[in-house]
């Protein structure tokens, strides 16, 4: 039997990470769940995982020291999955205080209890003893790594400098890119935003109770998930939303800003290989092969949903305007955010040929399995929106 602590299981990645981990392990398996729910937290995101036994959900706050030891000892945590954060760039720009408390504090807290509680104050040359097996996994960013140059004037072929990776990758993937410049796990932590410089913060404190307590860890970095339970407030969701009712599509700046995109499962099933196979103290990038500006993203929603609308016209009692306005014309162009980094581009080396994981979903897969996930669930949306995301300025959209 496996116990898993996951927290911020009730956000995007989180919740798809605990459904994930609940069909592939059928047996053998508990997951207890401590999230906050903030505004980004929703119970009707996991409402089956609620009901299935082999799940615990604690409401929590990660920076709870009576909360989270009470957790260890009661459950025998084996695995942290510590997905819980403040994520949305724009809010810690508005706010970065709680960002501070929840992304670092929250962090340290949970390591420090996984220290006591996997040593049971066991030593050897000063150093703790750590119970066989367990492992703490910190979810981060690629955004820890700043931001990169980008030549705009063409995509070019991506030159996979790795013939494993390169076979491993086939052609399941986009390998469109926009610079030769990608971020490596040796690249120089340069966090650009308050978000990042909280998940750069929380990164260094897993490093050094692994460097001076040798505690058995793992950082993930990944590049910008998309898939079904995203919050609407996020780039994809957002836009997806506004086709429907038929409002302006919010573009920062130009549009020209790259991000790397990945099918959210595609990042569990990464999550789980590192946390399983993982060489322990080691930093995983993870990413998608699939860089593309933020203009041609939202394109590409417009695109398919006035495609899936016209094959299948039982989805046009969802649109709020009429399907001859589902077109660009709907792009909006908005004041560029503060400081917003230019390119992200992740190189996924290291996971791929060290544990065969690769980006099984092609972003047209991907964002056509999104776009019907959220459209077959708009009570979920609704539950969501009517929340206090109304009050949210709806020009504040991106990761
Ligand atoms: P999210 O905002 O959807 O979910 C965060 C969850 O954490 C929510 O359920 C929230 O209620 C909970 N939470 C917040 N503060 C808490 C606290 N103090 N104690 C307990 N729970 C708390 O975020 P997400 O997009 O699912 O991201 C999850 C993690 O993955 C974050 O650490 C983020 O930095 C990282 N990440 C996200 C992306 C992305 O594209 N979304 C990409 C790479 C890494």
């Amino acid at each position: 039997m496996k116990r898993y602590l996951v927290t911020g299981g009730a956000g995007f990645i989180g919740a798809n990470f605990v459904k994930y981990m609940l069909a592939k392990y059928t047996a053998g398996i508990r997951i207890v769940i401590v999230d906050k729910l903030t505004y980004a937290g929703n119970l009707s995101t996991i409402q089956d995982e609620l009901n299935d036994p082999r799940v615990t959900f604690i409401k929590g706050d990660t920076q709870d020291q009576g909360c989270i030891a009470e957790i260890f000892k009661q459950h025998e945590i084996d695995y942290v999955v510590n997905f819980a954060a403040e994520s949305h760039v724009d809010r810690s720009i508005a706010n970065p205080q709680v960002f501070l408390e929840t992304n670092i504090r929250g962090t340290q807290n949970l390591l420090e209890a996984a220290k006591s509680a996997w040593t049971a104050g066991k030593e050897k040359d000063g150093y703790p003893v750590y119970r066989e097996g367990v492992k703490f996994l910190q979810v981060s960013t690629d955004e820890v790594y700043g931001s990169l140059a980008k030549t705009f004037d063409e995509a070019r072929e991506l030159v996979l400098h790795d013939a494993e990776m390169k076979r491993l990758v086939k052609d399941r993937v986009s390998m469109k890119t926009y610079g030769d410049q990608f971020f490596t796990e040796q690249t120089a932590l340069d966090p650009r935003s308050p978000y990042s410089a909280s998940k750069a913060s929380a990164d260094f404190f897993v490093q050094a109770y692994a460097e001076t307590y040798r505690l058995p860890v793992n950082i993930t970095r990944c590049s910008n998930n998309y898939g079904p339970y995203h919050f609407p407030e996020k780039l994809i969701p957002l836009m997806i939303q506004n086709v429907l009712e038929g409002k302006p599509l919010p573009v920062y700046g130009e549009g020209k800003n790259v991000r790397d995109w990945l099918y959210v499962e595609d990042h569990a099933k990464a999550i789980d290989l590192v946390l399983h196979k993982g060489r322990s103290g080691e930093v995983y990038n993870v990413g998608g092969f699939n860089e593309e500006e933020n203009i041609q993203i939202v394109r590409r929603i417009i695109d398919t949903i006035s495609d899936i609308m016209m094959r299948e016209p039982k989805y046009q009692t969802l649109l709020k305007t009429d399907l001859n306005h589902i077109n660009h014309s709907l792009i909006s162009y908005v004041q560029d955010r503060l400081g917003h980094d230019l390119r992200y581009a992740i190189d996924p080396t290291k996971i791929t040929t060290e544990l065969g994981w690769y980006p099984e979903t092609p972003f047209e897969l991907g964002i056509e399995k999104t776009i019907r996930w959220y459209l077959d669930n708009q009570d979920w949306v609704n539950e969501i929106v009517s929340g206090e995301y109304t009050n949210y300025d709806e020009r504040m959209y991106q990761k």
